[in-house]
């Protein structure tokens, strides 16, 4: 089988998840293609997909022209495996804050039901790293990167927490929607693009 990956390249780090997939389908030995996306018809012919982390109001206001953002939103709706990592789990986001303005009322997908703060940890603490254990994907001592990082307030009963790093959720699921709140394309580990990978493949054998 072979399954085609695509980064959401509407702003953000894509080189390093174009690379970290690239990786990870070496790893587990799968055949693969692995492409940016942007315009419908791109988004369209993909098996899973990544919003990377970047600037997600700029990311969502980009995404809206030409409707990609609605298409993304369809597919997601309709079973699409996707992870989206720090301002891309922002867009994937149901509710969106900020300690400012409260409701930023941002373009989002709004498919995971989390309410989600931007810059949660604030300005001395931009960037940061810590080891965080994910238990349901087996690592321990992760190595979490966090930039300007959002916070996980809240998350409704259909999300599954699969990590925590000071009594926080920072990476989740809901079905085939993975979101950290770091970057795990940092990492050097491509643990959670296996996991999208494995998720691309059940989604292209339905
Ligand atoms: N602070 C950014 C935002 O709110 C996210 C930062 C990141 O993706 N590294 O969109």
């Amino acid at each position: 089988m072979e399954v085609k990956v695509g980064i959401a390249s509407f702003q953000g780090d894509v080189e390093e998840h174009l690379a970290a997939t690239r990786e990870a389908l070496k790893k587990l030995g799968v055949k693969g293609l692995v492409a940016t996306v942007k315009l419908p018809e791109e988004i369209e012919s993909v098996d899973a997909v990544i919003i990377p982390g970047g600037e997600s109001t700029v990311m969502g206001r980009l995404s809206s022209y030409k409707k990609s953002l609605d298409v993304l939103k369809r597919r997601i709706d309709e079973g699409l495996p996707v992870l989206g990592t720090c301002a891309g789990l922002i867009l994937l986001a149901k509710r969106v804050y900020d300690r400012i303005v409260g409701e930023t009322g941002q373009p989002v997908l709004g498919v995971l039901n989390i309410l989600v703060e931007r810059n949660t940890y604030g300005r001395q603490r931009d960037s940061f790293e810590a080891q965080i254990d994910v238990p349901p994907l087996g690592l321990n001592n992760f190595r979490a990167v966090f930039i300007r990082a959002p916070g996980i307030l809240e998350t409704e009963s259909d999300v599954e927490i699969l990590a925590y790093f000071a009594k926080r959720p920072v990476a989740v699921r809901q079905e085939s929607i993975l979101g950290t709140t770091f970057h795990p394309e940092l990492s050097g580990s491509t643990a959670f693009h296996e996991e999208l990978v494995r998720l691309a493949m059940g989604y292209r054998s339905r």
